[in-house]
C-alpha cells in the first residue's frame, strides 16, 4: 500500500464547463484516484474551484452580483455537477478559502526572503473617477484596427487582434463609463522565474518517464527565445489575495491558484501537511497531477518555481498526465455561441456512466480527438449496451428462470480454466495499462475482458447444456455470475453507478480482483441474488438526431 495524492486542474468559476474541459482534467483524475483507491493505497483526491482575477468580477458584474456571491453560487453549482459525475473528490475547494490567502501571502513572503521577488514600476491606466488602475478588461473603446466601437483592452473581438489598454482610441473604463483615464505609474511585484530557469531545467530534464506532450511544452517555455521569463504575479484588482503592503493589489490568478491545490487540503484536513510538506510526512507521497496542454506551463514551471523558490520542503509533483483537446463535430466547443455540449446538459440527457466510458475510451491521450453523436451512439451502444449489459442480463435471467435468485451448484470444467487463465494476463495488461495512465490502452483491455466473458458464455451455451445436463448447465451460471462481479469490480473506475448497481444486486461488494481464479469463486452455491435492471439502455437513432440538433450551437 502506497500513498497518492492526486490533484485536477481546476475549473474557472465564470461558467459551467464542457466535455472538452471534463475530459482534459476531473474525469481522468478521477478514473486514476478510484483505481488506486480500488487497489488498496491511500489517496488524496483534490480539486477546486479558481475563483481569483478580472473575468470572475466581470462575469459578477453582468450577472448583476457581489463577486464573492456570484463566486459563491457558481461554486456550488461546479461542485454539484462533479458530483453529478460522480467525481470522488476528498474535497472540492475554493481558491477563495481563508486556507489560500493565507498560503498565497505565506509563498509571496518566502519568494521575497529568497530574493525572487522584483517591485516594478509599470505604467497603467488609471480612472480618476473611479478612484483606481484598470486592468485589460476593465477598459474598452474604439479598436485602431478595425474601428470597432467595443473593444477591450486585451483584444478587439471583433477582428481579434491583441490590444493594449494604450492602443485604444476614445477609451472608457467599463466599471463607470468614465473617459478621464489617464496613465500613471506602478508598482507591481515579479516572480524572478528567470533565476530559476537552470534548477527547473535540470528538473524537467530528469522526468524521462513523463509524457512527451508534458515535456515538450515544458522546454519550449523554458528555452524558446529569450527563455524563461520573470512575471507579474500582482494586479490592480479588489478581489483576490491582498498583497501586504500594497494597497489596492491583489495576487494574479496564476499566482495563487495552484497553490489552491495544498489550501484545498488544507479546508478539509487538519493532517493537510503530511500530503504536502517533505519533512512532516509526504516524502512517501507520489503526487500526480492531471491537465489540459493549455495548462501545462503553469504546471510545470510556475508552479515549481513557486514550489523551489521558498526554500521551504514542499512536495513537487511526481507526474504530470497532460491532454491534448476533445473537438465537437469537426470544430471547437463553443461557449459564447452555445455549441457543443456542457456538463449540466449531458447530464441532463444521459446518466453520467455513459459519458464516462465514451469519452475515457476516446480520451485526447496522443493528439486531440473528436466528439461527434455517431460515435457515442455507437461506442455506447456496442461496449455498454450489447457487451456488457447484455451479458449482464442474459447471464442472470437464465438463472432465474432455471435455477432460481440463488447461485446453483455445478462442476468446472477446462473451458472454465482457459477463461481464468486467459482472464489473468489480462486483468495483468489492465493493470499496468491504469497504473501508467494509458487510458485508451486500459479501456480497450477492459472492454476485451467484457468480449472474453461473452465468448465464454457463446462456447458454453449453458441453455443448450441445461436440456442435457442442468448440474452442468448450473457450474456454467455459477462462474458467469462471478464474472458479472468480476467486471463491476474492475469496472468502478470507468463506470461507477453501473458497477454499484450490479453490486448491490448481487448482494457482494467490489473488491479488487487481486487473484482471478479465487475472485470468481466468490459468491458461493446459495448465495442469494436479484436480477439487476437494465444497465444500460440503447441510444435510438431519434434521440441522437435530436441531441444533434440540440447542442449544435447558434
Ligand atoms: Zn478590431
Amino acid at each position: 500500500m502506497a500513498r497518492y495524492l492526486v490533484t485536477s486542474a481546476i475549473p474557472y468559476i465564470n461558467g459551467i464547463k464542457h466535455l472538452g474541459n471534463l475530459v482534459g482534467s476531473q474525469l481522468p483524475s478521477d478514473v486514476y484516484a478510484r483505481y488506486l483507491r480500488g487497489r488498496g493505497h491511500e489517496v488524496m483526491h483534490i480539486c477546486a474551484t479558481d475563483e481569483h482575477g478580472s473575468p470572475a468580477e466581470l462575469a459578477a458584474q453582468k450577472a448583476q452580483k457581489p463577486v464573492a456571491e456570484y463566486c459563491a453560487e457558481m461554486h456550488d453549482v461546479q461542485a454539484g455537477l462533479a458530483d453529478g459525475f460522480r467525481m470522488n473528490f476528498d474535497h472540492f475547494g475554493r481558491s477563495s478559502s481563508p486556507q489560500n490567502h493565507e498560503l498565497t501571502q505565506h509563498f509571496a513572503a518566502q519568494l521575497a526572503k529568497q530574493g525572487l521577488i522584483a517591485e516594478v514600476e509599470e505604467h497603467q491606466i488609471y480612472s480618476v473617477t473611479d478612484g483606481r488602475f484598470l486592468p485589460d478588461r476593465y477598459v474598452e473603446g474604439t479598436c485602431p484596427n478595425c474601428g470597432f466601437d467595443s473593444a477591450r483592452g486585451d483584444q478587439c473581438d471583433n477582428c481579434t487582434k491583441q490590444l493594449d489598454p494604450t492602443d485604444l482610441i476614445n477609451p472608457r473604463s467599463t466599471i463607470s463609463g468614465a473617459t478621464d483615464l489617464e496613465v500613471r505609474a506602478t508598482t507591481h511585484l515579479h516572480l524572478k522565474q528567470s533565476q530559476l530557469r537552470s534548477e527547473l531545467s535540470d528538473w524537467i530534464e530528469g522526468k524521462h518517464d513523463w509524457p512527451l506532450l508534458t515535456t515538450s511544452i515544458a522546454k519550449k517555455w523554458l528555452n524558446d527565445g529569450d527563455g524563461l521569463q520573470d512575471r507579474g504575479i500582482t494586479r490592480d484588482l479588489d478581489w483576490g489575495v491582498p498583497v501586504p503592503d500594497l494597497p489596492g493589489k491583489v495576487f494574479y490568478v496564476w499566482f495563487d491558484a495552484p497553490i489552491a491545490y495544498i489550501a484545498a487540503t488544507a479546508e478539509k484536513f487538519d493532517d493537510w501537511e503530511r500530503w504536502w510538506r517533505t519533512d512532516k510526512g509526504a516524502d512517501d507521497v507520489t503526487y500526480v497531477q492531471f491537465m489540459g496542454k493549455d495548462n501545462v506551463p503553469f504546471h510545470t514551471l510556475s508552479f515549481p518555481a513557486t514550489i523551489i523558490g521558498s526554500g521551504e520542503p514542499w512536495k513537487l509533483v511526481d507526474y504530470i498526465k497532460s491532454f491534448n483537446y476533445l473537438n465537437y463535430e469537426g470544430g471547437q466547443f463553443s461557449t459564447s455561441r452555445g455549441r457543443g455540449v456542457f456538463m449540466d446538459q449531458a447530464l441532463s440527457v444521459l446518466p453520467s456512466d455513459y459519458w464516462r466510458w465514451w469519452l475515457m475510451s476516446n480520451v485526447p491521450e496522443t493528439s486531440d480527438s473528436q466528439f461527434t453523436w455517431e460515435n457515442f451512439q455507437a461506442g455506447c451502444n456496442k461496449d455498454l449496451a450489447d457487451v456488457l449489459g447484455n451479458f449482464v442480463s442474459r447471464v442472470t435471467k437464465f438463472c432465474r428462470s432455471k435455477f432460481g435468485e440463488e447461485v446453483p451448484d455445478g462442476p468446472l470444467g477446462e473451458t472454465e480454466q482457459a477463461l481464468v487463465e486467459e482472464l489473468t494476463r489480462r486483468v495483468t495488461l489492465y493493470e499496468g495499462h491504469m497504473q501508467a495512465m494509458e487510458f485508451r490502452k486500459a479501456t480497450a483491455e477492459l472492454r476485451s475482458i467484457w468480449v472474453a466473458g461473452n465468448e465464454y458464455l457463446q462456447e458454453a451455451a449453458p441453455w443448450a447444456v441445461f436440456k442435457q445436463d442442468p448440474e452442468q448447465a448450473a457450474g456454467i451460471i455459477r462462474l458467469a455470475l462471478n464474472l458479472c462481479r468480476f467486471y463491476a469490480a474492475l469496472s468502478v473506475p470507468f463506470i461507477p453507478d453501473a458497477s454499484a448497481m450490479l453490486a448491490t444486486s448481487l448482494n457482494t461488494n467490489l473488491d479488487w480482483p487481486e487473484d482471478v481464479a479465487a475472485a470468481l469463486d466468490t459468491l458461493k452455491p446459495g448465495h442469494a441474488f436479484t436480477v439487476p435492471e437494465n444497465l444500460f439502455a440503447k441510444i435510438t437513432d431519434e434521440q441522437r438526431e435530436d441531441w444533434q440538433e440540440r447542442f449544435q450551437g447558434r
